[in-house]
């Protein structure tokens, strides 16, 4: 490239983070397109995330309906190649506004929840993507379909809602080798017949392409550590 990108800006780091997925891909013998790189820009406001639009960034990961729906709707108007993608909890009061907002949610994990999204998708004539999480390490504080539950789950949501599931997504228990969970959800995934693999955060994104990783889900490495919130399970 030629225009000076200065270091530890958001495009040095998007390109850093374009670099490492490419290797990766190259390693594992994957085509680099099929790796698809969400920037998960929760906690960064609207001119943050603008930023990375401007260094080539289309598509943005959010874990939180209230916070997306207050920052996206501006920033991508006038912009239909951005792409939003839902990563956190999905509570049934939400559903509507999330139908309405996401292009791709990655976390529906519950018999209500497929029945609620079910219902509004046909009433609003919104179709987003949708992926089942599963809880890989089956931790009792995390959401998601159990591994051996996974498969009557998507039938069910294909038999009895209709609904088309794209893929499946997880987040590895932080104390666990992430190896052993994304080889998991790939077989969970070969076994069902479903395409996508929404796994690897910014310290482990390699190893997921390495098994597979269709969506990888990376926010510290391009935007910077989060400030700290008082939130559970998952990593803010
Ligand atoms: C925050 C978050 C990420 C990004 O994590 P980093 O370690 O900052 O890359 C990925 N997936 C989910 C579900 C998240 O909540």
């Amino acid at each position: 490239m030629s225009t000076q990108i200065p270091a530890g800006s958001i495009a040095a780091n998007l390109e850093g983070v374009r670099v490492r997925l490419r290797k990766a891909a190259l390693v594992a013998n994957r085509k680099e397109l099929d790796v698809k790189l969400i920037a998960v820009s929760k906690t960064h406001g609207a001119e943050t995330v603008n930023e990375a639009i401007e260094a080539g960034q289309t598509i943005f990961g959010e874990n939180r309906v209230q916070e997306a729906a207050a920052k996206f709707p501006a920033i991508t108007a006038g912009k239909p190649s951005i792409e939003l993608h839902l990563i956190g909890p999905l509570q049934s009061n939400k559903v509507r506004d999330a139908v309405a907002l996401f292009d791709v949610i990655h976390t529906l994990d519950r018999d209500s929840l497929a029945d609620a999204l079910a219902r509004e998708m046909k009433k609003s004539q919104r179709k987003p993507r949708l992926l089942v999480q599963v809880n890989t390490g089956e931790e009792p504080q995390k959401a998601g379909i159990a591994p051996q539950d996974t498969p009557a789950f998507l039938e069910r949501c294909r038999d009895h809602w209709g609904l088309m599931i794209d893929g499946l997504m997880c987040i590895p228990p932080v104390e666990d080798e992430p190896a052993l969970h994304f080889a998991l959800l790939l077989k969970l995934a070969r076994d069902a017949g479903v395409k996508e693999l929404s796994m690897g955060m910014s310290g482990d994104f390699e190893t997921a392409i390495a098994f597979g990783a269709t969506y990888v889900r990376v926010g510290s490495a391009i935007f910077g550590e989060r400030a700290p919130t008082v939130s559970g399970a998952i990593p803010e």
